[in-house]
């Protein structure tokens, strides 16, 4: 039977909301292995459509999916020295094999970079051979002690874009390229604004020359980084001797990106727009966009209702809608509700038997609001009209929600009253010094999550450090994160 027992609220207690919502709507569980995690079929239908939207386009950007093996030689990521000293701590390696002791350690891979690189190096001969565009998805372990599903655990899936490029503008306008296509995905498909713009030095990927980011705040006005890309330079390229010749003639190393997404953007999605009655799914990537409940007492009224149902399950999966007849005997009708709204089932259509007789069903909308009696006729164009209306209000909440919770301009009192009142991003100066950048994390928690984008910064530059007073180098966003 199912569960019906409140859920905590988010008001109450964030973090204990979020893990209750996983596991009422059957997202997650946890693993028999510590830190590992278990991704349930309501969670990783949501997955199947993030990744269906994403590899289009990444295909519409002219990228291939390959796939590189799961162990990576343990010399290889000693080759570059900062990817190494990033990564090593979290590694997990394999010393035996078959009952054997290896020759070589195996590191099942934190991320590709260097087994791809080193397959690079074969394939690319020529300037004729670039730019080289693959994309992969996979899984990846990083150890980790401390689990929260889908945000934080040891093993995790996601896609990882890897190229090789004749020129150093190339590299860079395709590493702004995929954070752009990030953005877009999180923007329209999410309903989930970010703040897109570069890492600062202490937190760009081991091995990169720069990191770009982009930025979510969650409902708890905590930051999530939500997918980075990077620009390598040819750090990698170097460690791997992966050359070409140039159209001139010449000996060069390509100029190398990467960048990913993963399973994480689940967790981001649940805290972006959950309620306290459980999961909200922007339609775009909803299992489900439409669940139809039959409501019936006796056989004839089953028959009819039933019949009703599935004309109009049919009428709207042939306009591509993802609609389920929830035809489940034995389980009343409320129970089915509240079922699918801690599913984050978008829309729901009721129908009785008096609704049958006058063509028409019951709409019920996830984000709230009256219930409405609708006609079946044209129900179709009215269903897609509503989950486009439902995928741009989510947004603009979002939106308004995060900028709400943003500060600018902030001195170093208002900053430090805002991260331990409220919480959410601080525009502010930044002198550009690492020391200062360290010194913060360490009495605040709060860590510069970007150096926003232009369109992000404030009307009016910053011109002393929020912390120091030293002269700015840059406007910096602040938060404490996930
Ligand atoms: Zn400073």
């Amino acid at each position: 039977m199912a569960d019906t027992k409140a859920l905590t609220t988010r008001a109450a207690d964030f973090s204990a909301w979020y893990n209750e919502l996983i596991a009422r709507a059957e997202l997650a569980d946890y693993s028999p292995v510590r830190g590992c995690m278990v991704i349930r079929p309501n969670g990783y239908a949501i997955w199947e459509q993030m990744q269906r939207a994403l590899d289009q386009m990444f295909k519409d950007t002219g990228h291939q999916n390959a796939y590189f093996p799961l162990f990576i030689p343990q010399s290889f990521l000693s080759r570059e020295a900062a990817h190494v000293e990033g990564f090593a701590p979290e590694t997990a390696v394999v010393t035996h094999g078959g009952g054997k002791e290896l020759e070589e350690p195996l590191v099942v891979r934190p991320t590709s970079e260097t087994i791809i690189y080193a397959m690079y190096a074969k394939w690319i001969q020529s300037y004729r051979d670039l730019p080289l565009l693959i994309n992969q998805w996979a899984n990846v372990v990083r150890w980790e002690m401390r689990t929260r599903l889908f945000l934080r655990t040891t093993e995790f899936l996601w896609q990882e874009g890897h190229t090789a490029h004749a020129t150093e503008a190339e590299a860079e306008a395709e590493a702004l390229q995929m954070l752009g296509v990030y953005r877009t995905f999180m923007e329209e498909w999410m309903a989930m604004p970010v703040v897109t713009g570069r890492k600062t030095d202490s937190e760009r990927f081991a091995g990169a020359v720069r990191t770009y980011s982009c930025e979510a705040l969650m409902q708890d006005n905590k930051a999530l980084q939500a997918g980075t890309s990077h620009n390598l330079g040819q750090n990698f390229s170097r460690a791997f001797e992966v050359t070409f010749q140039t159209a001139a003639g010449d000996l060069d190393h390509v100029w190398n990106t990467s960048w990913g997404v993963s399973t994480r953007l689940v967790g981001a999605l649940i805290m972006t727009h959950g309620d306290d009655g459980g999961l909200v799914c922007p339609p775009r990537l909803a299992q489900y966009q439409v669940v139809i409940v039959p409501i019936y007492r006796t056989d004839d009224e089953r028959t009819a209702v039933l019949d009703t149902a599935h004309a109009i399950k049919r009428d709207l999966a042939a306009e591509g809608i993802r609609v389920h007849l929830d035809g489940r005997d034995g389980m009343k009708p409320g129970a089915k509700y509240y079922e699918w709204e801690s599913r984050g089932a978008p829309l729901r259509l009721e129908i009785g038997p008096r609704d049958v007789t006058a063509g028409a069903v019951v709409l019920a909308r996830r984000t709230g609001g009256k219930k409405e009696t609708v006609p079946v006729e044209g129900l179709p164009a009215r269903m897609l009209e509503e989950m486009d209306r439902m995928q741009a209000e989510l947004l603009a909440t979002a939106t308004a929600r995060r900028e709400a919770a943003s500060i600018r301009g902030a001195t170093k009192e208002q900053f430090l009253a805002h991260l331990e009142g409220p919480g959410g991003f601080v525009y502010a100066g930044f002198c550009g010094r690492g020391t200062c950048e360290a010194e913060i994390k360490e009495q605040t928690k709060a860590t510069i999550r970007v150096l926003p984008d232009k369109e992000f910064r404030s009307p009016v530059a910053p011109t002393t450090c929020m912390w120091c007073g030293q002269p700015s180098v840059a406007e910096a966003v602040w938060a404490k994160a996930y």
